[in-house]
């Protein structure tokens, strides 16, 4: 789960990180309350939506005065706000996020996230941060230093020297802020089960530029945790997420949206990978995973159909199901109920393989639907590989 920036703050405040004061404001007249409230003359007019490049897009604006901060705020809600992180068609502003300003004397990149392949969390930082890190780590990623935290031993401190070194934080002034910042984000990984804490920019402010601040961040947790980080769960916008996901959600399938036109429903989490992946092997793009669970049942049938057939990127459809749990034949009677009721105008290639497979494949060719039958896997995805191209 993704959190906004205002809701991540919140968190790091609970947990003692300095950050900037702010409030959250809904509407151009909450903005202008909010911006009185602070103890700065400016502040920081903020969009808040689930993704990141809103400053070079135009939605962190500075304003110095109400009647300023009314104009932008009014400018942003309600509207589009395109990044090279959205879509072309970008997120809507719903929700924004003032905030008192800092005169920035320098800026840093840092964050922690859960490295699958060590497994460790891994600290990633940066003296280079600021809007411009995609190309710092595309161009000069020797610019970006990686520490993975041992998790048997823990935030010891010698992985903190090391990262004060790295980035220039040493000495009085400095070391025991950013030594303390680090221990409080570790602990808040942990505490929450966060998969990515993100601070860009970690910024050094004040009269000498030596107070370590955190400007921008980008929390997210991690859903296997969610039985037990309920209070998290209040956090969670609707309105960022994906429709069908959460559509599919309601009926227990776990379906995520991809860019291609192969529609593809599966049983078995497993068995939806390998299905994706020879699909892209005969040159196919899958236009989602789903995962119908391992005893689908007809009523999720129906509503993984549904929701797949209701992207209107989808070409062809490859339905790929082992009747270990599920009878192929209920799975037949299912799809053949199911597309007779909502109407299907592309082809739909069905690999069925298990319990009762001769009644099911018999069922499906006598339907007198445009079902088209595969031996085995391959063959289901060259074929719907091929009905795709024909389409496209
Ligand atoms: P992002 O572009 O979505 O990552 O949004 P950020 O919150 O990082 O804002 C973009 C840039 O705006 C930052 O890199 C800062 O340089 C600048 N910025 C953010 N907050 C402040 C602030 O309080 N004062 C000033 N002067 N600049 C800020
Ligand atoms: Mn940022």
């Amino acid at each position: 789960m993704n959190m906004h920036e205002y809701q991540a703050k919140e968190l790091l405040r609970q947990c003692g990180v300095p950050v900037p004061m702010g409030f959250p404001a809904f509407s151009a007249t909450a903005a202008e309350f909010a911006m009185l409230r602070l103890p700065t003359a400016t502040a920081v007019v903020k969009a808040q939506i689930h993704a990141g490049g809103r400053g070079k897009a135009g939605g962190v604006k500075v304003v110095k005065s109400l009647s300023e901060c009314r104009a932008v705020a009014e400018s942003l809600l309600g509207k589009p706000l395109i990044t090279p992180q959205t879509d072309s068609k970008g997120k809507v502003v719903n929700r924004l996020y003032i905030e008192e300003t800092a005169n920035i004397a320098k800026e840093f990149y840092l964050a922690l996230l859960l490295d699958r392949s060590l497994p460790a969390i891994t600290v990633v930082a940066s003296t280079q941060g600021g809007m411009d890190i995609e190309e710092v780590a595309a161009k000069t990623p020797d610019q970006i230093i990686k520490v993975a935290i041992d998790p048997s031993i823990g935030l010891q401190d010698f992985y903190l020297h090391r990262l004060s070194i790295a980035l220039g934080l040493q000495g009085t002034v400095h070391a025991p802020q950013f030594h303390a910042l680090l221990r409080q984000l570790y602990a808040l990984f942990l505490q929450y089960d966060l998969s990515l804490l993100e601070i860009n920019p970690l910024a050094l402010v004040g009269e000498n530029g030596d107070k370590l601040l955190v400007l921008d961040s980008k929390i997210t947790s991690d859903d296997n945790a969610t039985y037990r980080q309920q209070e998290l769960q209040s956090l969670r916008d609707f309105a960022e997420e994906d429709a069908r996901e959460l559509e599919a959600a309601k009926f227990g399938l776990s379906y995520i949206c991809l860019a291609g036109n192969i529609g593809c429903l599966v049983n078995g989490a497993g068995l939806a990978m390998a299905t994706m992946d020879i699909v892209k092997h005969y040159g196919g793009q899958p236009s989602n995973f789903l995962d119908m669970g391992g005893g689908a049942s007809a009523e999720q049938i129906k509503q993984a159909v549904r929701i797949v057939l209701q992207d209107q990127s989808v070409q062809a459809i490859l339905i790929n199901i082992f009747g270990g749990i599920v009878r192929c034949d209920i799975v037949a009677d299912g799809l053949i109920t199911t597309v007779k009721e909502l109407g299907c105008q592309v082809p739909i290639v069905v690999r069925l393989e298990g319990t009762n497979v001769d009644a099911a494949r018999d069922m499906l060719q006598q339907s007198g639907l445009r079902f088209t039958l595969a031996e085995n896997m391959a063959d289901g995805a060259q074929k719907v590989v091929a009905a795709a191209n024909k389409a496209s």
